[in-house]
């Protein structure tokens, strides 16, 4: 039976006709999938990308993760992780001990460091040369996934250099690849609120399109379940298809959700089963170009992760040693997951677990 025969819904159908052609959908099929509650017929979509890109494929990673400060100079309120300097919780981790963060972390096996921190106004590049380059003495051929666009794009300001420079400089030091995060959500109005002193969407994108010309591949996010409507997802998505479109550096895209405790936002509260389903589904669907398709099992819980593998998801993410920034905003997941947890979680719904790095190396 091919696709849309699977498929009652008649909006679903037209849509499940374009993917099935190769056909971008529209603004106005975003908006649709958005809110169907057909999460059934939708999901079989999801599945039909996902299952073209991945079989039945799901990737996991076993990392650390490096968050080397929480001084930042931007305050964001939807941030519950950052501090200001002189704050009792305020710390900065010196060389020292993120080498002997490093090796204790490999002498549990990790393939991959995934590093990122605030805005710290008296941190100088060379501070991160070193930090990179102390990593991969330690394990040569560690996987490092460091430093968000926001982070770049202040590296350059504090440092007087060009955003090229400062790429070339932290990938001969080490970097291997971009996270994704900062992206939040593009929309001016709402950008405003929850994270005004942040660069822009067009930033942001402006960023990644510099390291994708730098030869690096990057993440995107996108940030739900705060003060966006579902023309805000919808434009989001959007604009990094665009993106992919142009350079193809894109490997994968990871909804988050937004979990508000200690932050200025007020959200309308956790995000239900459904929204859930309907974000990573659509994700998958408008990003018929990006390979990837991420759930956090640490944000959006392990079982909705488990679940998630049949609505478009290929990736349930690593296991997190050492995860402070959702943590701080109240979410109730331990603060790491152990390699058979996850494969548990991935084996248990019928696929097939595959350990990897974010640069799905060897896959
Ligand atoms: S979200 Fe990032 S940039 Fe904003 S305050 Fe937190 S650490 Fe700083």
């Amino acid at each position: 039976m091919n696709l849309t025969d699977r498929i009652n819904n008649k909006k679903l159908q037209e849509i499940a006709g374009k993917v099935c052609g190769d056909i971008p959908v529209s603004m106005e099929d975003a908006l649709y999938m958005l809110s169907t509650n057909d999460i059934l017929d939708l999901g079989i979509i999801a599945d039909y990308l996902r299952k073209k890109w991945h079989g039945d494929i799901t990737y996991y990673g076993v990392n650390m993760n490096l968050n080397y400060t929480n001084i930042c100079e931007l305050r964001c309120p939807l941030c519950a992780f950052s501090c200001d300097m002189h704050d009792e919780n305020a710390f900065l981790l010196s060389h020292g001990e993120i080498e002997e963060r490093m090796n204790r972390a490999v002498g549990e096996g990790i393939d991959e460091v995934h590093i990122v921190g605030g805005l710290h106004p008296e941190l100088k590049l060379g501070y991160f040369e070193k930090m990179l380059r102390i990593i991969k003495r330690v394990k040569p051929d560690i996987h490092i996934v460091a430093f968000t666009a926001v982070e770049y794009e202040y590296f350059a300001k504090v440092n007087n250099l060009s955003l090229e420079e400062v790429f070339k400089r932290l990938i001969d030091a080490g970097v291997d690849a971009v996270p994704g995060g900062g992206a939040e959500i593009f929309s001016p109005e709402i950008r405003e609120k929850i994270a005004p002193k942040k660069i822009s969407g067009e930033k942001w994108l402006d960023v990644m399109l510099t390291a994708h010309k730098a030869g690096l591949k990057t993440n995107a996010t996108i940030l739900y379940n705060h003060l966006e409507t579902a023309g805000d997802i919808a434009d989001h998505l959007l604009k990094i298809r665009a993106l992919q479109d142009e350079t193809g550096g894109f490997k994968t895209l990871v909804p988050l959700q937004f979990h508000e405790g200690n932050t200025q936002v007020k959200s309308k509260g956790l995000s239900t089963g459904y929204d859930d389903i309907r974000i990573y589904s659509t994700s998958r669907i408008v990003l018929q170009n990006v390979p990837h398709i991420k759930a956090l099992w640490m944000y959006i819980g392990d079982k909705m992760a488990q679940t998630l593998q049949n609505f478009g998801v290929d990736d349930i993410g690593a296991t997190y040693h050492n995860e402070k920034v959702v943590h701080a905003a109240g979410a109730k997941t331990p603060d790491y997951g152990t390699e058979s947890f996850l494969r548990r979680l991935i084996e248990t719904a019928g696929f097939k677990a595959v350990r990897t790095a974010a640069d799905y190396r060897n896959n």
